[in-house]
């Protein structure tokens, strides 16, 4: 084969000339802004001034997960409180959650991780329970869970590189529409910019398409220090605001929904490999949050038996030519320069999930020979392994 298939990412579409209804359209609010973080931290922010006189929020998030949720969290003066994982699963410990629970807790940041959404229903009981505000970070998950289920109080949509909808960067935070004075004098305040799709825009979605194709996927590898898809804490700067064109909403939308499945192939192909104490992740989920098997994932989601054998696999798939990782490698204390300044816990599960968590390509490009060969490549290292 030529080239090298890329773990993640759709295509940049090109502007639509019909504006459609988004799937939120009749249960929530938009705030459009410039990336996944920024509709975070706007979160965040309206969450703090929903309840007043909290020094030192503290808002919760699972131990394993995107740097970019301490970045958020920190840039509104709130401190992260982590809370471990349900064994062989992406959720929360419920319990421990729980238990994390302070009176300066402001919010819980329920993530829908490689497309799987949280049990956001539990979540919110908690929530209800302590006033804290629900917040559903559904970057990874599209659509997010609360558009069939209004069940969060504010939504967090990314549109960057390697996301269910790629306009090459922004993002989204949906609200309930019932703001305080304050809340909507804190979004008025933020600085606000326009995206033009004119000439450079679509130059650039040509390159970027480009870099996309296994050849170009390939060359993108091989520049040095680029250090594609590395673990790593960056500060978030301003919040930002920006007005995303009706239309190119529109077309990330469709190209969204028509994706091919290729998960539903993954499922059949590596079954077998459950007898041997490996998890196919989010199965169960789908059904229970009522999702169709068919709905596009951003990556399919495998735990091997041991961090070795994830090591080995991902040896071996990036040998011929499969590009697969083990998404963030490390749980988030693990994580070089991540300013978490109150005492944590250990979090030996989300270690475990760190270690043992594999991400299979998923995107449009994957064919069915695709995911008969990489299913092969893990049986074979299946068998190999003890037990
Ligand atoms: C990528 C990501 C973000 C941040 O989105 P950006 O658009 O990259 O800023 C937030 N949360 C999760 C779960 C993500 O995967």
């Amino acid at each position: 084969m030529h080239g090298k298939l890329r773990p993640v990412g759709s295509r940049v579409p090109l502007p639509s000339s019909v504006a459609v209804s988004m799937p939120w359209d009749s249960a929530y609010e938009a705030e459009y802004c410039a990336s996944g973080t920024d509709a975070l931290a706007m979160a965040i922010g309206l969450a703090i001034l929903a309840r007043p006189g909290v020094e030192k929020p503290e808002v919760i998030i699972p131990a394993y997960g995107c740097p970019d949720l301490v970045a958020a969290i920190v840039s509104q003066g709130a401190e992260p409180v982590l809370v471990d994982l349900v064994p062989e699963t992406p959720f929360m410990d419920l319990h421990q959650l729980s238990e994390a629970v302070t009176d300066r807790t402001v919010a819980v940041v329920g993530v829908g991780l490689l497309g799987i959404p949280e049990r956001l229903e539990e979540l919110a009981e908690i929530c209800n329970d302590h006033s804290l505000a629900l917040i559903e970070d559904s970057a990874q998950c599209f659509p997010p869970h609360s558009t069939r289920q209004r069940v969060a109080d504010f939504v967090v949509l990314s549109f960057g590189r390697g996301k269910p909808i790629n306009l090459m960067g922004g993002g989204a935070m949906l609200h309930r529409g019932s703001l305080t004075g304050e809340q909507q004098r804190y979004l008025e305040g933020l600085p606000k910019e326009k995206i033009q799709t004119g000439f450079l825009w679509r130059v650039k979605r040509v390159l970027f398409n480009l870099l996309m194709s296994r050849i170009g996927y390939l060359l993108l590898e091989r520049v040095p220090g680029l250090g594609l898809g590395k673990t790593r804490f960056e500060p978030h700067g301003v919040v930002t605001r920006r007005e995303i064109p009706a239309g190119l909403l529109s077309a990330g939308l469709k190209h969204q929904s028509v994706r091919s499945s290729p998960h539903v192939l993954y499922e059949q192909e590596l079954q077998c490999l459950e007898r041997a104490g490996w998890v196919l992740l989010g199965r169960e989920r789908f059904r229970t949050a009522g999702m169709s098997a068919e709905n596009p994932r951003l990556r399919f989601a495998v735990l091997t038996p041991d961090g070795a054998t994830r090591d080995e696999v991902v040896r071996e798939l990036n040998a011929a030519g499969v590009g697969s990782n083990g998404l963030y490698e490390v749980a988030l204390p693990g994580v070089d320069g991540i300013p978490l300044s109150k005492p944590q816990h250990e979090f030996p599960v989300a270690a475990d999930f760190a270690a043992r968590l594999l991400t299979l390509p998923c995107h449009e490009d994957v064919t069915g020979a695709d995911v008969r060969r990489i299913a092969g490549i893990l049986r074979a290292v299946g068998d190999l392994s003890p037990g």
